[in-house]
């Protein structure tokens, strides 16, 4: 398959510019684990470049008005759908993420700009009765909304197209600069976005996109005082080490979950079927929401697991770029032995395998575990590959209490025909969404997204996001 852009020696871009580094690693196809393109190793010179361009280029941002920044991103959004099956290419090629979900990730990315081009279009603040109180007689008070500067944006390898737009998305939109520093594995998608903002008008400083290690480059953007906040999406270990180095700068951390479905009794299981199988096994199951526990109520349970093992069978495995491909390969050699090991581990701990549990190359066939205990690690740990479990519960009541049980709180679903079921659940899980009669998984770009416990803090979901990388500021007229 002809990738242009996915088969070249990469540059960095900073300051509007293409610039080429001492040291270049090798980028490997996760799939066929040939190499598909050079990046630049940036060391920490560049990316001070990279922060000075942010910083020169900060005024000009936060001058530029609304309308513009808004026609940027509509721009953006207009070449990256007459470009989107090349998009989704580059996300099949780096990420091994199925064509088909690659391409629907395309198509989220650019509604997400979209989103934010509409968002900056209503930032504002708002009238303050300072009357209110008797020192504020006679008075003005309003607030605005300023843009916060340099934003360090740090994104992970499974959604890289459209987690990078839910950063790059809201920064342009509130007037901010940014230096984004892509997942390893996954920098094209970054680098082809970089082309188009460039292609789009974007003013040159105003988006950075330096590559390299998490450690050299992350570093240095969490520890420079010019930038204002971090935003980053990845692993809890390292979001938790970035919010321990990054002193008073704003950071917003979006981690992992191993989230869970409610199924209750009286459920029709026909329908939600081939929707929790989406759930559990899409991109491999390397989704921060993948479904990865399934409670399901007794009385359903058993036609349940029946009918979700012979959907599972049925998903197609193998190449990435091939549009009937369900399944493809994890992102490492490394997380294909990690999950494997895990799988065993539940096996020597009597736990059913019911399908799946191998391996062939890198891809790990749908695993569907049964009756695993609450220690085991594809339980209690973020699986992040193709496994769900499905337990048998007695009530929901139960249910919610093995929801919770959880070093996570992202998302949690639950299936009940039963309202009163339905908003104790609302009431009871300790999570940051909540989904009625749909999977965890659910998401749309427009909406609050985040988590409680270690899934994070601070909601993207582009009104939200403008909110955190903005600063309120007051003003007060006298008119005493
Ligand atoms: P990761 O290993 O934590 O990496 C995420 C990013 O952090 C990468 O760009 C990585 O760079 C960088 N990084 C690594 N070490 C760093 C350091 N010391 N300082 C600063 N940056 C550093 O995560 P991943 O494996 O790419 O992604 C999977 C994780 O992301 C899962 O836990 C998943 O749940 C989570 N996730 C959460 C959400 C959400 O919205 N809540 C969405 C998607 C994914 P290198 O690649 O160079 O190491």
């Amino acid at each position: 398959m002809n990738v242009t852009s996915a088969t070249t020696k990469k540059k960095l871009f900073i300051d509007g510019e293409w610039i080429e580094t001492n040291d270049y690693s090798e980028l490997r196809s996760p799939y066929t684990e040939e190499v598909i393109a050079e990046i630049p190793i940036a060391t920490s010179e560049n990316v001070e470049h990279a922060i000075n361009a942010a910083e020169k280029a900060k005024k000009v941002m936060a001058k530029m008005p609304a309308f513009e920044r808004a026609n940027i991103l509509e721009t953006l959004a207009r070449k990256l759908e007459e470009r989107s099956n090349e998009a989704a290419k580059i996300i099949a090629l780096e990420a091994a993420k199925p064509y088909s979900t690659a391409k629907a990730e395309v198509d989220r990315t650019i509604e997400t700009y979209k989103f934010a081009a509409e968002e900056a279009k209503r930032i504002h603040g708002e009238t303050i009765p300072l009357d209110a109180a008797k020192g504020g007689v006679n008075r003005l008070g309003y607030t605005v909304r300023e843009p916060i500067g340099i934003i360090g944006a740090i994104t992970p390898f499974n959604f890289p197209m459209n987690l990078v737009a839910h950063k790059v998305g809201p920064a342009i939109a509130a007037g901010n600069t940014i230096v984004l520093k892509p997942a390893s594995q996954t920098p094209l998608s970054s680098l082809f976005i970089a082309e188009l903002l460039q292609e789009a008008g974007l003013p040159k400083g105003a988006l950075n996109v330096v590559t390299g290690a998490g450690r050299v480059v992350g570093d240095k953007l969490v520890t420079d005082s010019r930038v204002s906040m971090i935003t980053f999406t990845g692993s809890p270990s390292v979001g938790i080490g970035i919010r321990n180095k990054a002193g008073l700068k704003r950071v917003t951390l979006e981690l992992g979950s191993n989230a869970a479905v409610i199924i209750d009794r009286n459920v029709d299981i026909d329908k939600i079927v081939s929707r929790c199988v989406t759930g559990a096994f899409s991109n491999q199951g390397q989704v921060c929401i993948s479904l990865q526990r399934i409670y399901a109520h007794e009385d359903v349970y058993d036609s349940f697991v029946e009918r979700f093992i012979e959907a599972t069978k049925k998903l197609k495995l193998g190449d990435p770029l091939s549009p009937e491909t369900d399944i493809s390969a994890l992102i490492s050699p490394n997380d294909v032995k990690r999950t494997l090991l895990w799988i065993d581990e539940a096996k020597l701990a009597g736990a059913t395998i019911a399908t799946g549990g191998v391996a062939e190359g890198n891809i790990v066939h749908p695993t569907v575990i049964l009756n695993a205990d609450r220690q085991l690690k594809v339980s209690c740990q973020e699986v992040f590959a193709p496994i769900v479990l499905i337990n048998k519960v007695k009530s929901v009541d139960e249910a919610i209490i093995l929801v919770n049980d959880s070093n996570y709180g992202l998302q949690a679903g639950i299936y009940t025909n039963d309202v009163h079921t339905a908003l104790n659940a609302t009431e009871n899980l300790h999570v940051g969404g909540v989904m009625i009669n749909d999977i965890p998984t659910f998401r749309v770009d427009n909406m609050p997204y985040g988590g409680v416990k270690e899934s994070g803090t601070g909601r993207e979901g582009l009104k939200y996001a403008v909110e955190e990388m903005t600063e309120m500021k007051l003003v007060v007229w006298n008119r005493n």
